[in-house]
Order: structure tokens, then C-alpha cells, then sequence
């Protein structure tokens, strides 16, 4: 057979076991290009897991995305030579890559020298490589994660790296083929890129198997169910579309749940979106928004910058504990929880929130509420004026210094604290038996009244004039009933 018959059919047979996502090809150009698409066997219990920023992160998956076979044939292949490669994956490192490369040569070398190759290739790529690569259970890629040297497996320029003890086992210096390309740089953090990878091969495996809805109890095929995300149920789109369409012209958004006995899971606003009229998704979208708004009051911002996560607080505690990375901060000023110590922040710091707040508009008071709690705020703003108002309104008591305030009332003080008399005005003590005395002998320099408010002031004008002022009066109250 001559080699360019050869390699037609081989085309021509990759065609018919692989659909146009699996192979690419294009034999109208010489040499004949392209790239087959090859997912690897992932075992029944399979992690993708990865030290990244001091913490593990991990993952169950069911798919990897493919080790890209790129070939071209020779014009003397399969007689005498192979079809030239590169191996492309995101997951695997170059010295991995490299390894495969050469597994790909042997098979070559030892057993189909001179006869089409890519189907065994693909058959090693596909079932082999995990097993080859002693990749077992789990797939750690910590390694993208890491930086100085050791970054350098991926991507770096030379043909020749030193592992480190923990990759290769010992220090050894391995040959990096020029044929394994490692591709992670491109499509963002590749723990997402993966995790996204999954989400979307598990949906088409969902898309294509048959389902019993748990309403109408038909068999389905999976396009035309959906299946709620956390708990797994499955229903078929008309009866949910229905279901939801009903639940929101009730007003109901919270209800919106999996509608088998006692599960509470919700749908992805995505999902509802596919399953309703534009009209009713806008009036879920503005009935979300209202309910979130409320719910969110409670929410704050794990402060650690590589965690981010929303936790959910209690609000009659200012305590907040991050459950994604067990960080327990101060709701306020978000350091390290500090029990009933106060906050390190500074009192002008106290001061710029408290303006803020008081004299932000609505949108900034609820995004405020968010970042601090409510509850938090009110009480910090009563902690702030009381503070000030004291500064203004209270005076120190001439025998203990205790704060005092004078709310309304005459100038004859009597402390909370020890219980002595003082005069407002002039901060003498006063005789405990004849406390108005101060006020009303001949040679008083202070009213009992000044200072009092306008109506106050009418009524001390009517006791001067009757001149009653006498020094009878044991407690001012009295005096004041008997006016
Ligand atoms: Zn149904
Ligand atoms: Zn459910
Ligand atoms: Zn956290
Ligand atoms: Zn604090
Ligand atoms: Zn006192
Ligand atoms: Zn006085």
C-alpha cells in the first residue's frame, strides 16, 4: 500500500470512532495536519487538589481536560517514519509531558514500526497515561502554585531542568522534551479553569442520559430536565417552569426550593432564567434583590485578602469566624477577635465612620450595614454622641470627680455616685441639710434656676417676684410640684 493511501485511511477510520470535538484534521493541505482531543480515564475516586496560598484546596472530579495530540504524517509515513507531534495538556508539567512523549516513541519502535499509529497513541494517551505517569487517586498540582525555581517546570525555556527531590524523588537532571508543551498561563487560575472543566462535562453527561421527572414521573432526556444543584433532584423543564412561574407570581421568591418533601435546595438563577418568561425573571430579579438586601445585613467579608469569604455573624456578637479559613476576626475593625478588649481603632477612625454613616444616603448606610452590622453601627453612633455629649453637657463632681450631667432641673446638683450636693454653676458643695441655701441667702451669687429653657424661665420670674424662695425645701422636686 502506498503511504499516502495509508494515511487517507487512517483518517478516514479516526473519523468514523471520533466526532468532530475529538478530531480535527485537515488533509487538504500537505502535509496532512491535526489534532485529536484525547480525554483521559479519570479512576472511579479521583481529586484534583493544590497547596495554593498556604492553604489545600481539593476537589472531586470525574473528567480532565484533554492531552492535545497535535501530528503532521511525512511523506514517508508509516513506511518508514512516525508522524511528527506535540503533546499539549494543562495539567501535566514537561517532565510528565516528556515522559509520555517518550512512551509514544517505544510504542512505535517496538510494536507497529511501519503500520498506522495515532489509534494505539490515542489508546496510551487515553488509558495508559495516568497509570504511566504513577498519577494514582489524586492529582496534585501544587506545583503551579509555587514560585521562584521551581515555576519554572511549566513553561521555562530550557531544555533541561532540575527537579526537586519532592517531584523527581532524587536530584537528578532530566532531558525536557521539546514536544511537551505545558498550556496552564492562558485561561486564568487553572484549579477554576479545571473545576469549570467538570461542571461542564458533568452537564453533558446529565444532558444525554434519561431521567424520571419526580412531578410527572415521565422519562426524559436530560436536555430537557433540570436537575436542582445541591441536592441532585431531577424534574423535567415543563413541570418546573410551571412550578417556578406560579411561586413567583405568588411573590414567594424564598419558596423558590426543590419542590420533594422537606428538601430546601434552590435553583440557580440561571436555571430560573432558562425556565421563565422575561417578565416573570425581572419581577424575581427585583423580588431577589429586596429579600438578598435583608438577608445580606448579616454578611460580612472575611478580611483576609485571599479569602474574601462572606461569612454570616451573629449579630449580638462582634465576633465573626471565617469557616473557609477558620480566621476569627473583630466585625468592626476587622482584626484579629479581640473579645470584650476595644477595638484598635483609632478614635478619629471611629469619628470618619460615624460621619460617614450619618451622612451617607441610603445606598451608602446599607452597604455600611454590610461591611459593620447594623446593630454595631447604632450602637458605636450611641457610644460616640453620648461621649461627646458628656464632653459638653457633664461636669465633674467637686467631691469625686464622677462625670455629671445635667439634663434639665435647677443648678442644686446631687452626685449618683457619693451622693453629695453640688451647685452646678459655681462647683461649690453644698451643706447636705440645707442644700438651697447656697442659692437663696443674702449674699447668693447663683440662681437656682439659670440657665433653664424659656418656659422655666417664666416661672422664675414669678418666684422672684413672690420672692417664696425660701430655704425650706429639703428636695427640689418638692419645690418644683408645689409651683
Ligand atoms: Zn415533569
Ligand atoms: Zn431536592
Ligand atoms: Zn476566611
Ligand atoms: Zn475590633
Ligand atoms: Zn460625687
Ligand atoms: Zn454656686
Amino acid at each position: 500500500m502506498e503511504d499516502s493511501e495509508a494515511q487517507n485511511d487512517e483518517i478516514l477510520a479516526l473519523k468514523s470512532i471520533f466526532d468532530d470535538t475529538q478530531i480535527h484534521v485537515n488533509n487538504s493541505s500537505h502535509p496532512t495536519v491535526g489534532c485529536i482531543y484525547v480525554k483521559p480515564e479519570v479512576p472511579a475516586t479521583f481529586d484534583i487538589q493544590a497547596n495554593k496560598d498556604g492553604q489545600l484546596h481539593k476537589f472531586r472530579v470525574q473528567h480532565l481536560s484533554p492531552i492535545e495530540l497535535h501530528f503532521n504524517y511525512p511523506v514517508n509515513y508509516p513506511s518508514e517514519k512516525p508522524p511528527n507531534f506535540t503533546l499539549v495538556c494543562k495539567w501535566l508539567r514537561r517532565d510528565q509531558l516528556s515522559k509520555l512523549c517518550q512512551k509514544l516513541d517505544q510504542k512505535w519502535e517496538d510494536d507497529v514500526k511501519g503500520q498506522a499509529v495515532l489509534f494505539e497513541w490515542i489508546q496510551i494517551l487515553q488509558y495508559e497515561a495516568l497509570e504511566w505517569l504513577e498519577i494514582h487517586g489524586y492529582l496534585d498540582l501544587s506545583w503551579v502554585y509555587m514560585t521562584g525555581q521551581n515555576s519554572r517546570l511549566s513553561c521555562g525555556p530550557s531544555d533541561y531542568q532540575q527537579l526537586p527531590t519532592a517531584i523527581a524523588g532524587s536530584r537528578l537532571v532530566m532531558k525536557m522534551d521539546p514536544r511537551a508543551v505545558c498550556d496552564n498561563q492562558y485561561e486564568g487560575d487553572l484549579l477554576d479553569v479545571l473545576c469549570e472543566y467538570e461542571r461542564i462535562a458533568e452537564q453533558l453527561v446529565f444532558d444525554k442520559a434519561s431521567h424520571t421527572c419526580k412531578v410527572c414521573f415521565e422519562h426524559r432526556l436530560g436536555v430537557n430536565c433540570i436537575q436542582f444543584p445541591s441536592c441532585g433532584h431531577v424534574y423535567c423543564k415543563e413541570c418546573m417552569s410551571s412550578y417556578f412561574e406560579v411561586k413567583i407570581t405568588e411573590g414567594t421568591v424564598n419558596g423558590l426550593i426543590c419542590p420533594e418533601d422537606k428538601c430546601t435546595s434552590q435553583p440557580s438563577p440561571g436555571q430560573i432564567k432558562e425556565l421563565i418568561s422575561p417578565d416573570a425573571f425581572e419581577r424575581y430579579d427585583s423580588l431577589l434583590l429586596q429579600s438578598t438586601i435583608a438577608s445580606m445585613i448579616n454578611i460580612a467579608y472575611c478580611p483576609r485578602p485571599q479569602c474574601q469569604y462572606p461569612v454570616s455573624y451573629d449579630p449580638e456578637s462582634n465576633l465573626v469566624s471565617c469557616p473557609y479559613c477558620n480566621f476569627h476576626f473583630c466585625l468592626m475593625c476587622k482584626a484579629t477577635y479581640h473579645g470584650v478588649a476595644p477595638c484598635k481603632m483609632s478614635s478619629t477612625e471611629k469619628m470618619k465612620l460615624f460621619e460617614t454613616y450619618t451622612n451617607g444616603d441610603d445606598s451608602t448606610k446599607v452597604d455600611m450595614e454590610k461591611r459593620y452590622g447594623k446593630k454595631q453601627l447604632i450602637s458605636m453612633i450611641n457610644d460616640i454622641q453620648a461621649e461627646t455629649w458628656i464632653g459638653e453637657n457633664s461636669k465633674p463632681c467637686p467631691h469625686c470627680n464622677a462625670p455629671i450631667e445635667k439634663k434639665d432641673g435647677c443648678n442644686k446638683m446631687s452626685c449618683p455616685r457619693c451622693s453629695s450636693y453640688f451647685c452646678w454653676l459655681c462647683l461649690t458643695q453644698l451643706d447636705p441639710k440645707c442644700p438651697y441655701l447656697h442659692f437663696s441667702n443674702a449674699s447668693a451669687r447663683c440662681n437656682l434656676f439659670e440657665g433653664l429653657v424659656q418656659d422655666d424661665a417664666v416661672e422664675v420670674d414669678w418666684i422672684n417676684i413672690n420672692g417664696d424662695t425660701d430655704d425650706d425645701f429639703s428636695e427640689d422636686e418638692d419645690f418644683i410640684n408645689m409651683l
